[in-house]
């Protein structure tokens, strides 16, 4: 792109970004195909990271354009309050479809960050209709992120985050720790063996601020944000026996891993462990239209919904809740799903992807390699004095070569469409392992 068709970049705020930095050193994209970015300078990216985790089945589907741009001929907007409009059935039936048995009841936001917020208010709806209205006290863990609203920041355990509105934070909430050490856990493939006791600090949690007070536990099954953290063996199965013993909610926060990132619909399907709420967004529409979306077990639906004789039983719900283009995109996304058999093409892969990924170990910098599904995160030895900035070179150069990937902390974070060929794949981690050779 010439300088002359940059644009005005000041007025823009841009989210979780340098900003100075980025103004100083632009980094566009305007176009997107398959696995590939084109840059403003016209050069092809190959997409490592599914754009922010969400673009599943690759960009520009011809499907979810027509069914978006059909959508928006016909009918641009419908009130989603008292009002309803036909797609957003046929979604909600759609994604029900996918979640675990039970969890049969779609409650439609935004974004990941609307839907953590509704699922921790249905937690205390829930708790509430039942009697049990004392049970206000939250916990997520430490190094969980659950988006950026009060609710999400709260129980989101990412120090940055909460800092800066610490006065500000919804009180009563506690964390579990994170699962995270390299001296028990270095280069686990898949699930680490060691770890699963950390759950058991659930019963201590509730030993403490007794059950009667807790409403919800909220947990991303693989956290992903804070630099893709694989769940111990067993570590999952024993929140939920904890959860389940003391009549706490368990929410799996899936914002990332819904939708085949780890090989199945759900994370939950993948581990074969059924939490009571289920958050959605990014692949739930392949990130087409802004969406998200709470998958809620049935008899927590039926408690609130049973538990007023008239009028609006849950007050809660976004203008855009359900918007017709969102609903579009949805079922066009999910028949792409289905009809491709995305989820198991992610798991037929994974095996590859894992080895892959693994070669990284020998390379430079590289103190733990870490893998589950279509995800992996590579963890680079912070260099002195300067935290972040080795990953930062990192994720530069593998820019340069033509390879998008993320980094948080410092970590390099991969988690491409599930379309990526086994050649991509070979590409994705060749290319990170040449970049890490040429930084200090
Ligand atoms: N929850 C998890 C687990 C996430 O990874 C994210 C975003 O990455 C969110 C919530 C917030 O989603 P959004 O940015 O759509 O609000």
């Amino acid at each position: 792109m010439s300088t002359a068709n940059i644009p005005n970049l000041s007025h823009l705020w841009m989210p979780f970004t340098a900003n100075r930095q980025f103004k100083e050193h632009p980094r566009l994209l305007v176009k997107a195909k398959g696995m590939y970015y084109t840059t403003a300078e016209g050069k092809q990216i190959l997409d490592g990271t599914s754009g922010l985790w969400c673009v599943n089945a690759g960009h520009g589907r011809q499907e979810i354009v027509d069914a978006i741009s059909r959508q928006a001929a016909e009918m641009d907007y419908a009130p989603s309050f008292q009002i309803g409009h036909p797609n957003s059935f046929l979604a909600a039936t759609a994604v029900a479809g996918l979640m675990p048995e039970g969890l049969d009841r779609i409650f439609f936001t935004n974004s990941g960050s609307e839907s953590v917020d509704t699922a921790l208010k249905i937690a205390l709806a829930y708790h509430r209709a039942r009697g049990e209205g004392q049970r206000t006290r939250l916990i997520g863990r430490e190094r969980g992120y659950h988006g950026v609203g009060f609710g999400g920041i709260s129980v989101g355990g990412i120090a940055p985050n909460r800092k800066a509105f610490s006065s500000s934070l919804i009180p009563g909430v506690d964390h579990l720790p994170h699962t995270h050490d390299l001296s028990k856990n270095a280069n686990s493939r898949g699930q680490p063996a060691w770890g699963a006791h950390l759950a058991d600090e659930l019963e201590r949690l509730v030993a403490l601020h007794d059950a009667s007070t807790i409403a919800a536990v909220i947990v991303e099954p693989l956290a992903g944000s804070t630099g893709v953290l694989v769940p111990p063996k067993g570590y999952l199965e024993k929140l939920r026996a904890i959860t389940e013993k003391h009549g706490i909610l368990l929410i799996f926060d899936e914002v990332i891993t819904g939708f085949g990132r780890l090989g199945a619909p759900t994370a939950s399907s993948f581990f074969g462990v059924t939490p009571d709420l289920i958050t959605l967004a990014k692949g739930v529409s392949n990130a087409a239209v802004p969406a998200g979306a709470v998958a809620v077990k049935r008899d927590v639906h039926d408690t609130i919904v049973g538990a007023t004789a008239n009028g609006i039983e849950f007050f809660h719900g976004y203008t855009y809740s359900g918007h017709p283009l969102a609903t579009a995109a949805i079922l066009a996304t999910l028949d792409i799903y289905a009809r491709e058999k995305l989820f198991e093409r992610a798991q037929k892969l994974s095996t590859q992807f894992e080895q892959a990924a693994h070669q990284l170990e020998a390379a430079p910098h590289v103190v733990d390699v870490r893998n589950l599904g279509l995800v992996a995160g590579i963890e680079l030895e912070s260099r002195k004095g300067a935290p972040g900035a080795r990953v930062a070179e990192a994720f530069a150069k593998c820019m340069d070569k033509g390879v998008m990937v993320r980094y948080t902390g410092e970590t390099i974070a991969v988690s491409p469409p599930l379309i990526i060929e086994e050649g991509q794949i070979a590409e994705l981690f060749g290319t990170i392992a040449d970049a890490l050779k040429t930084i200090a």
